[in-house]
C-alpha cells in the first residue's frame, strides 16, 4: 500500500501524475498529488507528505521542472462566521473571502478583492495591494506542521512586504474586519477592482515579477531600462505594466525565467531586483 493510500479515508483525492497549470498558463506534472477536501485531511496530508510541495491557486509560482510530491489546497474550501472575524480556510479563494466579507458588510478586505489564489497562498505571502495586506487582518493562523496542528497568533508571526514567517501548512486564517455598510464596501470594491483593471494587464501572468525597489514599483526601473514590450518565446514583458510577465499565448515556464533573468540582470535600478514570484525547480 502506497504511503499516500490511507489518506483517502479522511477525505484526499490522490492523482499520480497531475497536470497542473499556473495562472501563467504554462504546464507541469506533479507525480504524485494530494488533493485534501477538509481541514482533518490537509493536517494528515501535511503529517504524511514528508517534503511536499504547496500548493495554493499557483498564481504567484513558477514551477520550472516537474515535481514530486504535492499537496494541493484549491480543493479545501469553506467560510466560517465569527461575531465580527471570518475563519477562512486555506484554500478557499481569497476573492470569495472579500465577497463574503461584503455580504456579512464587514469592512477591511476591500483592496485586496481582485487578488487571485488562496487565502493560504496569500497568508504565506503577505500578499497586498493598495495599501493593505493580508497582515492588517490576520488574528491568527492554523498550520500543520512537524505531525501537529499549532495555531500561530499575529504577535508571533513576522510580517513584512511580500513575506510572513509563517512555516508549514496553512489550514485556515482567523481574519479580523470592521463592521460596516454593504453598499460603501460594494462600491469601494468597484472602485479598486477598475483601478486595478486600468493598470494591469488582461494577458495570463503571475502577477508582479518582483518585488518594489524601496518604495518605488519595479515597473518603474524596468520600463526606464527600456525591457517594456521585450519578448522570450512567448512570454512578454507586458506593454501595459513592465511589472507582469505575461503569456502571448505559446508561453512555457523556462520562456518566462530567461526573460525574467534578463530583466533582472539588467534592470538599473538603486537596488538589485528581487523576486516576488515564487520559483520551483531547477533554474540553470
Ligand atoms: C493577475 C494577477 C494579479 C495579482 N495581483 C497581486 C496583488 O495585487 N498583490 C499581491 O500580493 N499579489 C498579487 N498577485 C500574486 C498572487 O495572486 C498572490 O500572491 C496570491 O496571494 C498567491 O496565492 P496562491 O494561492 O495562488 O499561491 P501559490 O502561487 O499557489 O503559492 C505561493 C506561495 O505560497 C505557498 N503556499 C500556497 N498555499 C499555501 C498553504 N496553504 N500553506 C503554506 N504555503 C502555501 C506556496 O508554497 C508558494 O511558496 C497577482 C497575481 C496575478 C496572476
Amino acid at each position: 500500500m502506497a504511503f499516500y493510500d490511507g489518506l483517502q479515508k479522511y477525505g484526499c483525492t490522490v492523482k499520480t501524475n497531475a497536470r497542473l497549470r499556473s495562472a501563467f498558463g504554462d504546464t507541469f506534472t506533479v507525480q504524485t498529488a494530494v488533493f485534501p477536501s477538509n481541514f482533518t485531511a490537509a493536517a494528515q496530508a501535511a503529517k504524511a507528505c514528508k517534503g511536499a510541495v504547496y500548493l495554493g491557486g499557483i498564481t504567484n509560482t513558477l514551477v520550472l521542472e516537474d515535481i514530486p510530491l504535492a499537496v494541493c489546497m484549491g480543493g479545501m474550501k469553506g467560510i466560517i462566521d465569527g461575531e465580527r472575524d471570518i475563519y477562512v480556510m486555506g484554500g478557499e479563494s481569497l476573492s470569495a473571502a472579500c465577497g463574503w466579507a461584503k455580504m456579512r458588510a464587514l469592512s477591511g478586505m476591500e483592496q485586496l478583492c481582485g487578488i487571485p489564489g488562496t487565502a493560504g497562498g496569500a497568508a504565506a505571502g503577505n500578499s497586498g495591494c493598495f495599501g493593505r495586506e493580508m497582515s492588517d487582518l490576520i488574528v491568527y493562523a492554523d498550520v500543520a506542521i512537524g505531525g501537529r496542528v499549532e495555531r500561530v497568533y499575529a504577535k508571533d508571526i513576522s510580517f513584512s512586504y511580500r513575506h510572513s514567517s509563517l512555516k508549514g501548512l496553512i489550514l485556515g486564517v482567523m481574519l479580523r474586519l470592521t463592521p460596516s455598510s454593504g453598499e460603501k464596501i460594494e462600491e469601494d470594491m468597484r472602485v479598486w477592482r477598475a483601478l486595478r483593471a486600468s493598470t494591469q494587464p488582461g494577458r495570463p501572468s503571475l502577477g508582479c515579477t518582483f518585488k518594489k525597489c524601496g518604495e518605488v514599483s519595479s515597473a518603474y526601473y524596468i520600463e526606464k531600462s527600456g525591457f517594456k514590450g521585450m519578448t522570450e518565446g512567448g512570454a512578454q514583458v507586458s506593454e501595459k505594466h513592465a511589472g507582469f510577465i505575461v503569456n502571448t499565448g505559446t508561453a512555457t515556464a523556462r520562456d518566462y525565467y530567461n526573460l525574467a533573468e534578463k530583466v533582472r540582470a539588467g534592470t538599473v535600478s538603486p537596488h538589485p531586483l528581487e523576486y516576488e514570484i515564487n520559483i520551483l525547480g531547477t533554474r540553470t
